[in-house]
């Protein structure tokens, strides 16, 4: 054992903080409260400092797609630091790993995608996407179309790039964000937004803000359309069924580049490898970090279509544009190894048929507690929104505060979910069996109960 585990939890809770600036954190606050720490995980399980087990309903941060423990991945990344812990892939430099999880992940992409670009994460891969879409209308003797369309709430990471694709007015509004050239249309949310509309007409009207929004902009000007399948920290909203037929007829008119952010949905969180193949999108470029490695070390990329690929590398010229860590040899490494399992173990087959369908039909039953407006959810993400009254969608005033009360309660009934204002979601690991659904959802049900007492419905 190493040092920093003998320190007890209020030794850790002090030295944090006194030195710890957490991300998307009030410090004010947490350096009051203490933090929570993490010592251990097992499957889809987590234990705190105090002892307490914890049923990780989040995969971490979405990520930890086969579940912790996997030693085959902690073997995977020994051996390759071992051999060769880095090695950079500029100048014409790559090491086998890389070149080989290139190909596995081109094996498993859809057929029309058979290049990688590496990062270290999902907002560095935005950052390379808003490069590349652009260098690539360069290439193509179009330099005016520059301007990347985007959505309100979409997330696509922190980095100046990815906060700016994002459509997160807190973050926008701290960072002088977004920067020049990005725009954003409404977001695909019924529930919260549809007004009077039916879910399919909402959904019709939704996507048809793309298209204004190009010809209000004009084609030449549009270089992008980016969009996550389903946003996941936006709280896990799932498009009317009409919306991406409709933003697929549209993008069909014009001659702009799609962007699928797959950062979540990709790697089998919808019961495909990647969303894109779930709402049968043919992207042009598809950022992807978390489940590609299922978090045990970090690593992203941006899977590039062959229209795109090819005007690169024959164009020739070279693109500025890279990271120390793209290609990294141990996140390769893992990144193979974490393939392999999900392939041995036929991990998207038991999401697809097991899990999800299981899952879905447990979430949907607790449609029925006063406190729930709605329940919605695609593989193995769901979302559960919290309403003052069901008919009416009315939600409590003080907002936010229903969803931080039931977050709190997960936690003191040993769940991990994550509540996006008054929104619940979730997205446990891939492998999570049904007897685990079971215990999670029974928390859930314990969770609404005592909320709906607090808070006197
Ligand atoms: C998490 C996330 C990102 C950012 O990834 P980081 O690894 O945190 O930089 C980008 N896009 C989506 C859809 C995400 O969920």
């Amino acid at each position: 054992m190493t040092s920093h585990s003998k320190l007890n939890t209020a030794e850790l809770q002090a030295m944090d903080a006194a030195h710890y600036l957490h991300p998307f954190t009030d410090h004010k606050e947490l350096g009051a409260r203490g933090t929570r720490i993490i010592e251990r995980a097992e499957g889809v399980y987590l234990w705190d400092s105090e002892g307490n087990k914890v049923l990780d309903g989040m995969a971490g941060l979405w990520c930890v797609n086969v579940g912790y423990g996997r030693k085959e991945l902690a073997e995977a990344a020994y051996q390759q630091m071992l051999q060769l812990p880095y090695y950079n892939s500029f100048f014409q430099c790559a090491n086998p790993p890389a070149v080989q999880l290139a190909k596995a992940i081109a094996d498993v992409a859809p057929a029309h995608m058979n290049h990688v670009f590496f990062t270290g994460s999902g907002s560095e891969s935005n950052d390379t996407v808003l490069r590349m879409v652009r260098r690539y209308w360069d290439l193509k003797g179009k330099s005016g179309k520059k301007t990347i369309i985007s959505r309100i709430n979409g997330y696509h990471g922190s980095t100046v790039a990815g906060a700016s694709l994002g459509g997160m007015s807190v973050m926008h509004e701290q960072g002088d964000l977004p920067i020049p050239g990005i725009v954003h249309i409404p977001q695909p949310y019924w529930y919260g937004e549809g007004g009077d509309m039916t879910p399919d007409e909402f959904g019709v009207w939704a996507a048809q803000q793309l298209e204004a929004k190009i010809q209000e902009l004009g084609e030449d000007q549009v270089a992008a359309f980016i969009a996550e399948p389903i946003q996941g920290a936006g709280g896990v909203i799932i498009p009317p069924d009409t919306y991406w037929p409709e933003i697929k007829r549209i993008l069909a008119k014009y001659d702009i580049l799609l962007v699928i952010d797959e950062v979540i949905c990709g790697f089998g969180r919808t019961g495909e490898w990647f969303g894109s193949q779930h709402y049968d999108l043919k992207p042009d470029f598809m950022p992807i970090a978390k489940g590609m490695t299922s978090g045990y070390l970090p690593m992203g990329g941006v899977i590039v279509s062959d229209r795109v690929a090819a005007t690169l590398i024959e164009h020739g010229g070279e693109f500025f544009h890279g990271y120390t860590y793209s290609g990294h040899p141990a996140a390769a490494a893992v990144g193979l190894e974490n393939l392999r399992i999900m392939r041995d173990e036929k991990l998207i087959d038991y999401v697809k048929q097991e899990a999800a369908p299981y899952l879905q039909e447990k979430i949907a039953e607790l449609a029925e507690h006063r406190l729930v407006g709605e329940v919605r959810g695609v593989g193995l993400l769901g979302a559960i929104e919290l309403v003052k009254d069901k008919a009416t969608r009315e939600r409590f005033p003080d907002k936010g505060a229903a969803g931080t009360l039931c977050r709190d309660l997960c936690v003191s009934n040993g769940l991990v979910m994550r509540a996006v204002g008054d929104t619940m979601i979730m997205s446990p690991p891939l492998v999570i069996s049904k007897t685990e659904i079971d215990e999670m959802v029974g928390k859930i049900w314990t969770v609404l109960d005592q909320a709906a007492e607090q808070l006197g419905v």
